[in-house]
């Protein structure tokens, strides 16, 4: 469970422009690329930045000529857009304001999805039975909401696309959130989130109730995080963590995650089966992006992951100096290796190892032990802690502005910023850079609820880590270019693989 895998290039960057590139993939080019008309670039503008402003879509889209609507209807990415950014209720207003088909297609479906959505579950999605949404508007409003709008054919065929794929996601979730059959909630999951459900689990099987709750939990994340490929499988084992597979997309879920207590999140008790869903997306997040390393280094403070004693060392200063005598360079070495061997020794242990085991009295280990020298004292601490050093936060010790430690997990030597070390999430955030980004996106998406608008990160003590997650993170369909600049650089360093979530 606990095995390191090789690295490996993460083929699926995210979709780099809008969130909903995914949904809408299908759909004809023109959506994407048509220039801006004014509605549209008014509506644009309204849902720019943090919160969408909804007062003034809403007003915006009340005054629109009967072109302006048809046009706003016949632009199907736009509509996902609103949906989005309005929230279940609010778009039913908006296609009320709107008239024209969009509002058959968004009810009417929905509405057929509950009723039936527990007798014929996922199978319905697939047809043609959307057609509520040309019925809708036949017989609403004084434009009849031709799928002919002003931008053509093209744009009204992207039109009733967009209405299916609204209607038969309404439909999955009605049998997900109703039906007691697992295998129509596996089928409809599997439609509504775009991926495929697998188990390698030897004692763990997938339930309604897992679903429904892994459902809920994936509600409350953006959209460009679920379904726009960055991550492709969701996938059952054992135990109560999980991981995250970068070969094969996968995120593997313990299926026993469902049934632990919950865990403390800094002062919040956190429900831990939504808290390693959101980790182990974060760890997928963290591939597609290329590594995240502006977060990691620059805002956490955190050692890139090559570096070796040396380094380490030269960064506190006087790493090999210590009060009661330093050793040469030849007993650096002769210290160096023994720590080396130690790690290897106590790896994933819970009981970690004394630094001097099995070296003779005359060893420079042993003669320095005592001497105050930051490389050993730092290394005997970790190593005594083995592969949980970072629940013993004492160990990670401060010199020169950074707090250093070694893993014995990865025979890393590490460090980070004292604020990473200071302000603890989860002590599990000290184990590696990669924890600590994945961390921090399971605290910065709890509680939020994409569908009521806001912003998300309100649990998140520390305001650079929110500021360059919102703007990196959150908000990195909205500046693509920027996103892709700032702090994504260098894309083959730090991509992880099958890191352990557990406890
Ligand atoms: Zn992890």
């Amino acid at each position: 469970m606990k095995e390191q895998q090789p690295q490996r290039g993460f083929d699926a960057p995210p979709a780099s422009r809008a969130s909903d590139t995914s949904l809408l993939a299908s759909l004809p080019q023109e959506t994407e690329t048509a220039p801006a008309s004014t509605i549209q670039a008014d509506l644009e503008h309204a849902m720019r930045g943090w919160g969408a402003d909804r007062r003034a879509i809403l007003g915006r889209l009340e005054n629109a000529t009967p072109e302006e609507k048809a046009e706003v209807r016949g632009n199907a990415r736009l509509m996902e857009r609103l949906r989005r950014e309005l929230g279940a209720r609010r778009f039913q207003t908006a296609l009320e304001l709107l008239g024209g088909q969009e509002q058959g297609g968004g009810q009417q479906g929905g509405q057929q999805g509950g009723q039936q959505g527990g007798q014929q579950g996922g199978q319905q999605g697939g047809g043609q039975e959307q057609g509520g949404g040309q019925q809708g508007g036949q017989s609403e409003g004084p434009q009849g909401g031709q799928s002919e709008g002003p931008q053509g054919a093209g744009a009204g065929q992207a039109d009733a696309e967009a209405a299916q794929v609204i209607a038969r996601r309404t439909q999955w979730d009605q049998v997900i959130t109703t039906s007691d059959d697992l295998a129509q909630v596996q089928e409809a999951f599997s439609g509504y989130w775009n991926l495929q459900l697998t188990n390698s689990g030897q004692n763990t099987n997938f339930t309604v109730d897992l679903l429904r709750r892994i459902h809920q939990t994936l509600k409350g994340l953006p959209d460009q995080d679920t379904r726009a490929g960055v991550w492709r499988r969701l996938n059952l084992i054992d135990g109560g963590g999980g991981t995250w597979d970068v070969t094969t997309g996968s995120v593997n879920l313990g299926g026993a995650a469902g049934s632990l207590p919950n865990q403390q999140y800094g002062n919040r008790s956190v429900d831990w089966l939504s808290a390693v869903v959101r980790h182990e997306i974060g760890h997928a997040v963290d591939s597609a992006l290329g590594g995240v390393q502006g977060f990691k280094q620059s805002v956490g403070g955190w050692s890139p992951t090559d570096i070796d004693i040396d380094a380490w060392a030269a960064q506190m200063g006087n790493g090999w100096t210590g009060q009661g005598g330093s050793p040469t360079a030849d007993e650096r070495r002769e210290i160096t290796t023994q720590i080396r061997a130690m790690m290897s020794r106590t790896r994933a242990s819970f009981n970690g190892i004394p630094l001097e085991t099995d070296t003779a009295a005359e060893h420079p280990i042993r003669r320095y032990l005592n001497a105050g020298v930051p490389v050993i004292d730092i290394a005997r601490e970790c190593l005594s802690a083995g592969g949980h050093f970072y629940g013993r936060t004492q160990a990670i010790k401060e010199f020169n502005g950074k707090c250093f430690a070694i893993n014995p997990y990865y025979a890393r030597f590490q460090y980070c910023s004292p604020t990473v070390r200071n302000t603890i999430l989860r002590t599990y955030q000290l184990f590696s850079a990669d924890e600590f980004f994945a961390e921090v996106y399971t605290v910065f998406y709890d509680g939020y609820d994409p569908q009521a608008g806001g912003q998300p990160g309100q649990h998140l003590p520390v305001d650079s880590w929110k500021s360059w997650m919102l703007q990196n993170v959150h908000n990195r369909g909205a500046a693509p270019d920027q996103a892709a600049q700032q702090g994504l650089t260098n894309p083959t360093i730090g991509i992880h693989a099958g890191r352990d979530s557990g406890s």
